[in-house]
């Protein structure tokens, strides 16, 4: 498409504004349209892993992320009881500048994300969906909610789990399933340098992970037979959850924020057939392939496919050669990311004696170590 093209990306969360970024990179005219306001942004943090951190320096993002951010790097193992069981380096891909590792706040992360978008010169229209694609040869004709129709030479769903924009090209095919597990999460000031993992010895796993010089924060995964959120006091049922763990998350069982600041939330699994798009329309991140977040991978896979969508667009004039090129490239690294994950989350839903976790996360950093 090279610098003459525009492209639409639905969706400005992870792998939408990190794609709006990397094409402005390639001189191609960017469009970005986000159902919700700028600084909407909910959750609680995220662990950035040396791959998702080699993808945003490409992007030109990584030290404002890492002053806003935790840097550190690897693993801290303990039992239920906080006896420590080891430690285990982060995969260290972004070079001999970076650590393995950063934490940061969901909507810091956010903010210097979009500022990014809008510093590079790609326009972003927020509170607005689209309503309708129609594509042909040439191009893709856009309306939007909003009232405007515009036509662009591709359009990026980068629009999360439940995508229209996926719905809208394929159908059912990829729609989300429920892992069978979801995962309580609530911040604190920090007290941790690493990522704690603390071994629940029943099937869960709690765990402490650094956010700034400020905060951590605590998670607890919890084998759910529905992705339906518990109803009643949070906080309550959080503490019940956190009975059988001593240690540094005993202590903080008795210290917890009130319930309107503690979150559970399910874990949605989404695979989307190869090839992830039609036509010039493709689906990218979450859209495409969420996981689990027991490899803290989902989000650095979605900057890695912003990344490789971006070169493959800037390296080829023809739209469905450039999405070729990037299904070759991400397909299977994402897919394995994707059964790793699942296999460590049904290890723990099972409660399997037989589980190899460390071997499992080895390999997999093994794999995220490896170039794009
Ligand atoms: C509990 C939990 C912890 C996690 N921890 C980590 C971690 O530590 N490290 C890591 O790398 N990953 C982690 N992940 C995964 C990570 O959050 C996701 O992989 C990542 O957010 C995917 O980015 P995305 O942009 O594809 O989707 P999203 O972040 O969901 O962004 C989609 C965007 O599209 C917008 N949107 C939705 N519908 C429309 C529409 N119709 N029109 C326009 N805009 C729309 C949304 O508002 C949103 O801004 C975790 C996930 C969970 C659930």
């Amino acid at each position: 498409m090279r610098a003459s093209g525009k492209v639409l990306v639905v969706g400005g969360g992870i792998a939408g504004s990190s794609a709006a970024i990397a094409l402005r990179q390639q001189g191609i005219a960017v469009d970005v349209v986000e159902k919700y306001l700028p600084d909407a942004v909910l959750g609680i943090g995220i662990n950035l892993q040396g791959n998702a951190l080699r993808a945003l320096a490409g992007l030109g993002v990584l030290d404002e992320i890492a002053r806003a951010g935790f840097s550190y790097d690897g693993f801290a193992f303990f039992d239920s009881q906080g006896e420590s069981r080891g430690t285990m380096p982060g995969p260290r891909a972004a070079g001999p500048d970076y650590p393995a590792m950063m934490g940061i706040t969901r909507p810091d992360y956010s903010r210097i994300l979009n500022r990014a978008v809008t510093a590079h010169g790609a326009r972003i229209f927020p509170q607005t969906t689209v309503d309708a694609l129609e594509q042909d040869a040439n191009g893709v004709d856009v309306k939007f909610s909003d009232g405007r129709r515009e036509r662009y030479d591709a359009v990026v769903g980068a629009d999360g789990i439940h995508s229209t924009t996926r719905s809208m090209i394929f159908g059912a095919l990829g729609a989300p399933r429920y892992s069978g597990q979801a995962v309580w999460r609530a911040n604190f000031p920090r007290s941790v340098d690493l990522l704690h993992s603390y071994d629940g010895g029943g099937g869960d796993r709690a765990g402490l992970a650094p956010l700034s010089d400020a905060l951590m924060y605590m998670y607890v995964t919890d084998k759910s037979d529905t992705p339906e959120p518990p109803q009643g006091d949070l906080r309550e049922k959080l503490r019940e959850k956190l009975a059988p763990y001593g240690g540094l998350i005993g202590q903080l069982r008795e210290q917890l924020p009130p319930s309107e600041q503690i979150v559970w939330k399910p874990f949605l699994l989404v695979d989307l057939p190869n090839p992830w798009h039609n036509g010039r329309v493709i689906i990218i991140g979450d859209a495409a392939h969420a996981t689990t977040a027991h490899l803290g991978q989902g989000g650095a896979m979605a900057i890695e496919d912003a990344v490789v969508l971006g070169e493959e667009l800037g390296n080829h004039d023809d739209v469905s050669d450039a999405f070729d090129a990037f299904m070759t490239r991400r397909f299977e690294r994402t897919h394995k990311i994707q059964k790793w994950s699942e296999q460590l989350c049904r290890w723990e839903i099972t409660r399997s004696e037989d589980a190899d976790q460390q071997g499992v996360i080895a390999q997999a950093f093994e794999l995220v170590r490896q170039p794009i």
